[in-house]
């Protein structure tokens, strides 16, 4: 048994839902599909909850119809009869509209799940119905009556014994050999939809193949494997074909878009291999993710994360406990949600990276209760692991640094964004 996510740039157009299809009529084994929503439907269904929220339903409906279109011109494009297709979306477009009417009752990272989970909702419908036209049985699932999470809403998390039986019976592989289920979608115990974080299809698919013991799990992408640096940022790039767990964490928390952060825990506490592999050249052999590796990395590594605040923090009593300020500023942080990938501390303060999102602002109000409070906005930090000097030097030349950190195997710089 294995799981294969294909993610929303492999079913932004009917070309990539094709390929799926060969890619898919390929395997023998049973298999479970993970798919993300279209192209960029997630970003458009936050604006269709943006106006949802603002109370403004014309607005919202008038772009929950470009997102309607767009999908319709994709079964337009890809069914034999695209009948087939349309039928199985229409209902789902007539629950959105329908809640878009009512008034915005809840919170709203409740009302953005239960909107914005509506992409995957109708991506998975899509590539259901058009395997079946094309001849592949399979059985649709709906992911929001199987990955029980809890209650954090826009960054649940799943709970793994509460989800286990559901998933085991739904998909248990004998009325079908191939389940499709959606990506970055769960519900909590009450049945309000959740999300699992931006890009959380990787996270979906980790938790599938931990959940029904696979053998492997493969995410299939628009790149040719892991590369040791972003080519759309760095030249001279070279494909690493095996990377360790402990690598692919470190990656993925440095910044490397590849895959998303929490990934890895469920498929390492399993040791279930992580392939990933070019979308458009299948027989290609991509990148492992696993326990153990043959050769270790020779080439070095370069992460670049941006959109980074510095926040530096010196308690208000001029008390010196370094424990107890930690303790402080980090369950303030935790609480709000702040992700920190850098912290350094002295005797008398403590500076931390964080990203500059929606919830920074709240934070660092509730900071200067405790501290004295000064931040840096449009920050870059660049990680570079299996480093040399000469890399360091090319990498940081005439830039400046606000902070920076070397162990034996990696450096890290903070410098303001170019
Ligand atoms: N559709 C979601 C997003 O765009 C989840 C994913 O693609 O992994 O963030
Ligand atoms: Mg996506």
């Amino acid at each position: 048994m294995k799981v294969y996510k294909f993610g929303g740039a492999s079913v932004r157009s009917a070309e990539g839902i094709r390929n799926i299809l060969r890619i898919v009529s390929a395997v023998e084994d049973d298999l479970f599909i993970v798919v993300s929503a279209m192209g960029k439907t997630t970003n458009a269904m936050e604006i269709v909850l943006d106006h949802f929220m603002k109370v403004k339903d014309v607005d919202a409906l008038a772009k929950l119809a470009e997102v309607a279109s767009y999908h319709n011109e994709i079964i337009d494009a890809l069914f034999a009869n695209p009948e087939n297709g349309r039928a199985v979306i229409a209902p789902v477009f007539d629950e959105i509209r329908k809640y878009i009417d009512e008034e915005p009752a809840d919170d709203y990272d409740k009302c953005y799940d239960r909107l914005v989970s509506y992409g995957e909702i109708i991506s998975t419908k899509i590539v259901s119905a058009y395997l079946s036209e094309s001849g592949v049985a399979n059985k649709w699932l709906d992911m929001r009556k199987l990955l029980v999470t809890d209650s954090n809403f826009r960054e649940a998390n799943v709970r793994m014994e509460e989800s286990q039986e559901r998933i085991e019976k739904a998909a248990d592989f004998s009325e079908s050999k191939i389940y499709i289920g959606q990506g970055f979608i769960g519900a909590n115990i009450n049945g309000n939809p959740t999300t699992l974080g931006r890009e959380g299809s990787d996270y979906t698919a980790a938790v599938v193949g931990n959940l029904l013991n696979v053998e492997s799990v493969s995410i299939w992408k628009d790149v040719p494997g892991i590369l040791n640096a972003d080519p759309r940022i760095f030249e001279n790039t070279v494909h690493i074909p095996e990377l360790s767990y402990l690598d692919a964490v470190e990656l993925a928390y440095s910044g490397a878009q590849v895959i998303h952060p929490k990934t890895i825990k469920p498929l390492e506490n399993k040791k279930i291999p992580l392939y990933v592999r070019p979308f458009n050249d299948p027989s290609a052999i991509g990148s492992v993710i696993r326990g153990r590796i043959q050769k270790p990395i020779s080439v070095p590594i370069l992460i670049l994360r941006n959109n980074l605040v510095l926040v530096t923090m010196r308690p208000r009593d001029f008390s010196f406990v370094l424990e107890e300020s930690l303790t402080k500023a980090f369950t303030v942080m935790n609480k709000h949600r702040l992700k920190v990938s850098l912290v350094q501390s002295s005797a008398i303060s403590i500076s931390v990276c964080v990203d500059d999102n929606r919830y920074l602002t709240g934070a660092l109000d509730e900071l200067s209760n405790e501290f004295r409070v000064s931040y840096n906005r449009d920050l870059e930090l660049l990680t570079i692991r299996g480093t040399t000097d000469e890399i360091i030097e090319k990498s940081t030349k005439g830039r400046e640094i606000l902070l920076s950190q070397r162990t034996r195997k990696s450096a890290r710089y903070l410098m303001r964004q170019k």
